[in-house]
């Protein structure tokens, strides 16, 4: 490091605008200088264990040894060309691979740059496929109450919480917004199980089916809704009323795929088929920015017949050679180092976190799912500000617990080893314990 970390925080301070923080926050970044497997070291020396894999993308840890063989042999051969009229051996091969391990079916890849381009490219790629087969009028989305699905302004519009989108009023597109099926969606909603939430869906996708393209959904857990945990038997369901009405399913497996729920995709759980998958963070190892859209060889069909039906869409780094070249070592190494078996072993120990903290007063609803797990802190009084109370007590403790609000909540690297694990539950264990005023009590 040629600067020192008051110079750095002072250029940070004049010239960098953090994302999802205010321009006056009074909270000082921490300066970071190295990382490495399931934690990194900040410029006074301290190792904090990364409790949300960098916002869910490092999901085999920092700077994973194979993953940087095989960028540093990549960039020695071929760093970057488009896939305008190009092709190589990277994006080739990792398209097969992909097509290999995702539900049967979604044969065509499409590469973008990180989970909001995957999802703006399902957007656009389904909107494009009805306009050509005739359903022009099929051009409105589906999402739930809560749902995350990126920054860009069709992913936004997706997004089903009000103070993300609010602030782009016109600009965001129609979206129909129908209940979540977590159990505790929202206000105004809290009672609503998936059942009564898929009722609500199928009678929307029923009366609109002639100008709803299709439904965007998180299987399994909305992340940032605060890591909400909802029944297979609900995607089960979606997938049999939306293939009644050609209604289009598009999973964003941005965060819940890669092994995070404890099976490779999450909608395996519930023995569903989507017809577009998004991916994204762990799909390039959190080393580099790269996604995909895998697209159901049906939908193909739409794009046949010329130029002037082609998809119209694509970026500078379609495909770049160094981020295919590391989302196949990710592939290679979530195969040859049985990470998800790795995630049904450590799962427990999540789980005995979550309970363990919620047998503290004003904790609740421990939930847990693979290697998320996540509780929810009471607001109110002194503790309005619980979640970030805790992230500062973590920090002391030597972890990176950023919540959701006053979510807090687990997802480490899935191959975090047992005695990093250990550490950072306990540390969460004991972070909520001191910050909700009480012992830790039980076996911890
Ligand atoms: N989809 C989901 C489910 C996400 O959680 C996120 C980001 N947290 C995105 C899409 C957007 O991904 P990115 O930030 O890489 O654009």
């Amino acid at each position: 490091m040629t600067l020192t970390k008051d110079e750095i925080l002072e250029l940070d301070r004049r010239h960098v605008w953090h994302p999802y923080t205010a321009i006056d926050d009074g909270r000082e970044p921490l300066v970071i200088v190295a990382d490495e497997g399931a934690s990194f070291r900040d410029a006074d020396g301290r190792r904090l264990l990364d409790g949300n894999s960098s916002w869910w993308a490092a999901g085999l840890g920092h700077r994973h040894p194979r993953l940087v063989r095989a960028l540093v042999a990549q960039a020695e051969r071929l760093g970057h060309v488009s896939l305008a009229g190009l092709t190589h051996e990277p994006a080739a091969l990792l398209a097969k691979e992909l097509a290999e391990v995702a539900p049967p079916g979604l044969g065509r890849v499409f590469y973008s740059d990180d989970g909001s381009t995957a999802v703006e490219a399902a957007l656009k790629l389904s909107v494009q496929y009805f306009r050509q087969t005739g359903r022009p009028g099929k051009h409105r989305f589906m999402a739930l109450r809560g749902a995350f699905h990126g920054e860009t302004l069709g992913a936004s519009s997706l997004g089903g919480v009000d103070l993300f989108r609010s602030g782009f009023g016109p600009l965001v597109c129609d979206v129909v917004h129908v209940p979540s099926p977590a159990p505790e969606d929202d206000a105004a909603a809290v009672s609503a199980t998936w059942q009564q939430a898929f009722a609500r869906a199928a009678e929307e996708i029923t009366a609109q089916r002639e100008h709803i393209a299709g439904i965007v959904v998180e299987p399994l857990v909305q992340g940032a809704a605060g890591m909400q945990i909802y029944a297979p038997a609900y995607l089960a369901e979606l997938r049999r009323v939306t293939a009644e009405h050609e209604v289009l399913l598009i999973a964003d497996e941005v965060f819940t795929g890669y092994g995070r729920t404890g099976t490779m995709w999450a909608c395996d759980q519930a023995g569903v088929v989507p017809d577009l998958l998004c991916l994204g963070k762990t799909f390039s190892g959190g080393l580099l920015p790269m996604a995909a859209t895998l697209v159901s060889e049906r939908l193909l069909e739409g794009f046949r017949g010329g130029r002037e039906r082609a998809f119209l869409h694509g970026h500078s780094f379609c495909g770049n050679p160094l981020g295919a070249a590391v989302a196949r070592e990710v592939l290679a190494v979530m195969r040859e180092e049985a990470v998800i078996e790795g995630v049904q072993k450590k799962a427990p120990r999540l789980r005995r976190a979550v309970e363990t903290a919620a047998r503290l007063p004003g904790v609740r609803r421990p939930r847990q799912l693979g290697m998320v797990a996540a509780v929810d802190l009471a607001e109110g009084g002194y503790l309005g500000n619980a979640g970030w109370r805790v992230y500062e007590e973590g920090l002391r403790r030597g972890a990176y617990l950023r919540p959701l609000g006053d979510t807090v909540y687990l997802a480490p690297p899935l191959n975090i080893d047992d005695a990093d694990l250990d550490r950072l539950c306990s540390i969460y264990e004991g972070s909520i314990a001191t910050v909700m005023g009480a012992a830790v009590m039980g076996a911890g």
